[in-house]
């Protein structure tokens, strides 16, 4: 069981790609399923066939006001209210409004439950960015989360609308004071997600370089979890179940 999580650095971090997710909980590490986190085998080609597109900055951030969302495949109007509702907890500091659309030409982000793909989302405006170059595909997986307990339900989709407005794992920010043990990371993610060395650079231990770190939060509503016995130091925290208060603090720098 892992209810304790080693925490990883802060959030606002504006950079840039699509992160992949760990978001399990209560569960052997062994048997787990999607982790908001994906084996690499059931990565969508969409978001690691040009790694050149994942690099991002400040220019992440949305230039609008107005974030519409299509489900691609769920009509569940209990599920979507919930996650609008969620959504309101952003607006709230961000004064983005998210709405809803039956028409994937005016969306602005694309979410599927039933792709398969875990728990992952494209960084802020790189959803713009794709859309011009692949079309309409989706944009934020949320695999079959609607199947889950509430308290997985809101921390995960409060989650991935931090990555959809432009927010970066904690794990990643420069300011980050986990010491990894290198070797036992790259096990670790090979056993559990088969995940080569240089996925886990990148998703797990590279601090992000062209973004922004603000002071290290272990609140951070963008942590997630990773199993101490990985790093050096050792640091733990419970798992988030809302935004911290340096979330809601800290989102002002990108959309002030
Ligand atoms: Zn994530």
């Amino acid at each position: 069981m892992m209810r304790k999580l080693l925490i990883a650095g802060i959030s606002i971090v504006v950079a840039a790609g699509t992160v992949i997710c760990f978001m399990w909980q209560n569960k052997p590490v062994v048997s787990y399923q999607y982790l908001c986190g994906v084996p690499a085998n059931q990565i969508n080609d969409f978001y690691w066939s040009s790694p050149e597109k994942l690099v991002f900055d400040r220019n992440l951030r949305w230039n609008k006001k107005e974030l519409k969302i299509y489900f691609t495949d769920i009509y569940d109007q209990r599920t979507i209210s919930k996650i609008l509702n969620l959504a309101r907890k952003w607006t709230d500091v961000t004064g983005i409004v998210f709405t809803t659309t039956s028409d994937p030409e005016e969306s602005d982000i694309r979410i599927a439950f039933r792709q398969g793909g875990g728990y992952q989302s494209l960084v802020g405006s790189q959803a713009k960015l794709a859309k011009e170059t692949e079309g309409n595909k989706t944009t934020m997986f949320l695999s079959n989360l609607d199947q889950r307990g509430d308290e997985e339900f809101d921390r995960v989709v409060l989650h991935e609308l931090g990555h959809a407005i432009g927010l970066y794992h904690e794990l990643q920010s420069s300011n980050s004071p986990i010491q990894w043990d290198s070797l036992k990371v790259y096990a670790y993610f090979k056993r559990v997600y088969n995940w080569n060395t240089d996925m886990v650079n990148r998703q797990v231990m590279a601090p992000v370089r062209i973004g922004e770190s603000t002071t290290f939060d272990p609140l951070s509503i963008m942590i997630y979890a990773i199993p101490d016995t990985l790093m050096k130091n050792h640091p733990t925290i419970e798992w988030p179940s809302d935004l911290s208060v340096m979330d809601r603090t800290k989102i002002r720098l990108l959309y002030p």
